[in-house]
């Protein structure tokens, strides 16, 4: 007896592997991106409300409440948009509809890692288009973009902010994707989990330069610091969102209930109370708090503009060696890169107290000049 062969996209990743040996060498983990602050008073409280008034299915679409809340938010109609089980289920269940086999979805690399199973796992096939880093850090070259649409391209599927890069793009490169994919007819699927979390000026989104074909995934983990929720959205052109919520009743049917109830309210109460700028402050505290100590080490740390990531160079080490010489778990480039990734780079998370940052920083230093 065998297993499809399409099961090997389910191959360890190198995520959860890194967190259980930071556990068990007491490593502090700047690897996996899940945050150590407890998510807001105001989201337990509004989820421990929903227990015993939200406990059957929701809707395919959505608890209403939820897809109000969040039509509210993007100023279009609560037919725009559909709830799903985590940004992740939106991405599968976005691929599943709009590719197939024969088809091409265009990634800019370094991707974030479910992109490329979920093209595998719809039929379609990955084409790659590298970011290049300079001194500045990662750009993503329009032209090279261009060219690597061909007949077969469908789809272009673009994050910003960027993980792992911490790339945000500007207005000018945002109406670039929206041109190119109306001269080609392609979709645009635009992973914003990461919408909150920038560090300049508010990133206008791709939806407002090609409503008609793109459509936006959004997180409530990410958001409100609850990645164990599991509660995501799309929002999308109305014409397509009742096949989005059909098609998703065959993966997890809908996402938990009260949660969708409590993540409604908490949505609401976070635009309240201030919650996203309170959330930039401390990031940006603890981006800079990284960024400075690796580079008084003499490192190269590229300055994200948004997310809670940072890529830095760390020359003669691999993730391995390093997690076992300085117990700092970080995430190696080739876990963004199909092939070839540039050597000695790493993905820091700081989505860790800053205790944990300046632990990690002084176990760094003692390491950082002898390489193993
Ligand atoms: C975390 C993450 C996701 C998945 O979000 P969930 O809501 O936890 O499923 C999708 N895209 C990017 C870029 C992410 O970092």
């Amino acid at each position: 007896m065998r297993l499809h062969p399409r099961t090997r996209v389910a191959r360890e990743s190198i995520f959860p592997k890194m967190s259980q040996l930071a556990a068990r060498l007491q490593a502090v983990n700047l690897g996996q991106g899940f945050p150590s602050n407890p998510p807001p008073a105001f989201l337990l409280e509004a989820v421990r409300k929903a227990l015993g008034r939200y406990d059957q299915y929701a809707p395919p679409a959505g608890l209403p409440l939820l897809r109000e809340a969040l039509a509210e938010e993007f100023g279009v109609e609560p037919e725009n948009v559909v709830v799903t089980s985590g940004a992740t289920e939106a991405i599968h269940v976005l691929l599943q509809s709009l590719v197939g086999p024969g088809d091409e979805v265009v990634v800019l690399e370094p991707f974030f890692d479910v992109y490329l199973p979920d093209a595998f796992l719809a039929g379609a096939e990955a084409r790659l288009v590298r970011l290049e880093l300079g001194e500045k850090g990662f750009r993503l070259d329009l032209f090279a973009l261009e060219k690597a649409i061909t007949p077969r391209t469908r789809l272009l599927l673009v994050n910003a902010p960027m993980n792992p890069t911490g790339l945000v793009f500007r207005e000018e490169e945002l109406r670039a994707l929206a041109t190119l994919a109306q001269r080609y007819d392609l979709f645009l699927v635009s992973d914003e989990v990461y919408d909150e979390l920038y560090f300049g000026q508010r990133p206008r989104r791709l939806r407002e330069f090609a409503p008609e074909r793109t459509f936006t995934v959004g997180s409530a983990g990410k958001r409100l610091e609850a990645t164990g929720y599991r509660v995501g959205w799309i929002v999308g052109p109305k014409e397509f969102m009742p096949v989005l919520a059909g098609m998703r009743q065959w993966t997890s049917f809908s996402a938990p209930s009260p949660l969708q109830a409590g993540v409604a309210e908490a949505l609401r109460m976070a635009r309240k109370e201030g919650f996203y700028e309170a959330l930039r402050e401390g990031y940006r505290r603890r981006r800079d708090l990284l960024l400075s100590g690796l580079r008084s080490m003499g490192l190269k740390a590229y300055e994200p503009e948004g997310t809670y990531f940072l890529m830095a160079e760390l020359p003669g080490w691999d993730a391995f060696g390093l997690v076992e010489a300085a117990r700092v778990a970080l995430i190696p480039a080739s876990a963004f890169y199909r092939e070839d990734p540039p050597p000695y780079l790493f993905r820091f998370a700081f989505c860790k107290s800053e205790e944990e940052l300046s632990l990690a920083l002084e176990r760094l230093a003692r390491v950082v000049n002898s390489p193993a």
